[in-house]
């Protein structure tokens, strides 16, 4: 704790110092001499910073919406012909552009460019058609297909033609 001294008698004030007013000076003293001032002065306020309404606000947050696909695994694709099959399941249900646009929530102009394949819906929008239209519009990623190629001998030597070599070779020995 810093200990303030008089600034009339010199001695240390302890706790906190009298604000007087002494021969027109603001000092601070000690309790006996704060009898001699005139009167008591109080410290200026600390210029508050006026921030300009704009620079106070907080910075916008960003609206993020709670991820919607959070429990569908990210590893999905959509399916080739999504357009195709969602014009068909539509057609099947007898759904208008329409009834799909407003049971998805989605705008017409948006589902009739995914249906005639100018658009690729994200994955949310995905979801929500093929739940309204009962179908399957993704699937897990398509596999690498392991070629298995007969004729190939990869690694030069196959089993047949090692068997074939004992052969050869057991016949050279008898
Ligand atoms: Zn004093």
């Amino acid at each position: 704790m810093l200990l303030l001294q008089c600034e009339v008698c010199g001695r240390q004030i302890f706790g906190a110092p009298i604000r007087a007013v002494i021969e027109g000076a603001n000092l601070n003293v000690c309790d006996k001499c704060a009898k001699l001032g005139s009167g008591h002065w109080e410290p200026k306020p600390q210029p508050r910073r006026r921030a300009k309404p704009s620079m106070v606000r907080q910075p916008v947050q960003p609206f993020t919406k709670r991820k919607q696909t959070a429990t569908v695994p990210e590893t999905l694709e959509l399916v080739e012909n999504l357009g195709q099959l969602v014009r068909q399941a539509r057609e099947s249900l007898g759904m208008s552009h329409d009834d799909l646009g407003k049971k998805t929530r989605e705008r017409v102009s948006v589902l009739r460019k995914i249906e005639s394949g100018k658009m690729v819906p994200d994955l949310v929008l995905a979801e929500k058609l093929e739940h309204t239209l009962k179908i399957k519009l993704r699937v897990p990623p398509s596999e690498p297909k392991a070629q298995f190629n007969a004729s190939s001998k990869p690694h030069g030597t196959t089993l047949g033609d090692l068997i074939q070599f004992k052969v050869k070779k057991r016949e050279a020995e008898t």
